[in-house]
């Protein structure tokens, strides 16, 4: 545990050392649980962000005596410590470790540069007066289905408001306004199925070690989650309004056991998610070229046309014209209706390779577009086009 610390107080004096460092402990560790010995000297280690939410000016909820931002902050350090205690091939870095204010642009910022492989915000939850909730619950970023959870998400997202250039920093979103969060439908597609994993885990924990009732694992629109490029939850441990969760969550006990309860559910997903195996699989993927000219051809085949690939950007329930300034003057943009709502799209060709340039393009601004694929002006599954693509160039 000691060496640990070492490790991560040395990466701020030097890198070089301290690679080097890292590289001789993992060999070390390697040893002596049998289990990384030989592939994790060359790895990079598992980063795991611990977030605990609110902090300083910013108190979060607020209970007849205790408050969120000191629930949320006992909580994460224990949990990161068992992690540091337990595991000598994960890095734990927190967004805070002591009763400061970080905004939420700032806490994301933290985990992307660090290229973390997975983030847990922790807080704690509230109602109104007189309202009593028990339980606690895991959130995935997505669209909530519920207006229970949508209330979660803006009583969460409102500390941005306390930012004075909120507007600018999180592209126009107004966390009090429904209408923003629409658009959290389509974001992080392709860590939904971590994220949603890991969730399901931490609820099953919070329920047989922490002995809370469990509330399921839901998805709403959290910005701190939006911000993020890596598989990412949030988890509200309990209900600081409800007087028995208040002293619950204040007490050693509570703290011990919701720590536990993440801990438990980080190694299950730990296991299934070595470094190691991650970077293999992406390397190994093959990406012949496609070049433009035999897309041409394939276009012209009347019968049987080629599936078109596009770029989704955003779902609006209002009809926007192709040159609003939302569209940050990319051309041509185009949508598609689909569940009542208008989805924008950026470009259109038969040439997958040249959609992944576009999608590259939508990304400086809307930073969770992605491909999407047609087949004679209906929506189709993605991979299906690509092999279909394929095929009509043989
Ligand atoms: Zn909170």
């Amino acid at each position: 545990m000691k060496m640990h610390y070492i490790c991560i107080i040395m990466i701020r004096i030097n890198t070089k050392i301290i690679i080097s460092v890292c590289l001789l402990l993992f060999a070390f560790c390697g040893r002596v649980d049998g289990l990384y010995a030989g592939t994790a000297s060359s790895d990079k280690p598992f980063i795991l962000v611990i977030d605990a939410g609110h902090g300083g000016k910013d108190p979060g909820a607020l209970g007849r005596s205790a408050k969120e931002k000191d629930i949320n902050l006992s909580v994460a350090k224990a949990f990161g410590k068992l992690v540091e205690e337990n595991h000598s091939d994960v890095k734990v870095i927190y967004t805070r470790k002591s009763d400061i204010f970080v905004t939420l642009g700032r806490r994301a910022e933290i985990a992307n540069k660090a290229s973390a492989d997975l983030f847990v915000s922790i807080h704690t939850n509230a109602l109104p007066k007189k309202k009593i909730g028990r339980g606690a619950e895991t959130y995935t970023l997505g669209m909530a289905r519920a207006d229970d959870n949508l209330e979660v998400a803006k009583r969460e997202n409102a500390v941005i408001l306390v930012e004075n250039d909120y507007q600018e920093r999180y592209q126009g979103f107004d966390p009090n306004s429904s209408e923003s969060y629409i658009i959290f439908e389509f974001m992080q597609d392709k860590n939904m199925e971590n994220s949603v994993n890991f969730a399901k885990n931490i609820q099953k924990e919070f329920k047989s070690t922490g002995g809370r009732i469990d509330k399921g694992v839901h998805q709403a629109g959290f910005l701190v989650l939006r911000e993020t490029s890596m598989p990412s939850v949030l988890v509200e441990l309990g209900y600081i309004s409800t007087p028995d969760e208040e002293r619950f969550l204040s007490s050693k006990n509570g703290i011990n056991k919701m720590s536990r309860s993440l801990y438990n559910a980080f190694c299950q997903y730990r296991k299934g998610h070595s470094k190691t195996t991650i970077t293999i699989t992406e390397n190994t993927i093959p990406q012949p070229p496609q070049p433009l000219k035999e897309t041409v051809k394939a276009e012209t085949k009347k019968d049987n046309p080629s599936p078109v690939f596009k770029v989704q950007l955003m779902a609006s329930s209002q009809q926007l014209k192709s040159n609003n300034p939302r569209f940050k003057g990319l051309k041509p943009i185009d949508f598609y209706k689909e569940k009542g709502l208008y989805k924008y799209t950026y470009g259109a060709t038969n040439d997958y390779q040249e959609a992944v340039k576009l999608k590259n393009t939508a990304k400086k601004y809307f930073k969770e577009a992605f491909i999407i694929a047609f087949k004679n002006g209906v929506k189709t599954d993605v991979q299906k086009a690509i092999n279909e693509t394929k095929k009509n160039k043989k």
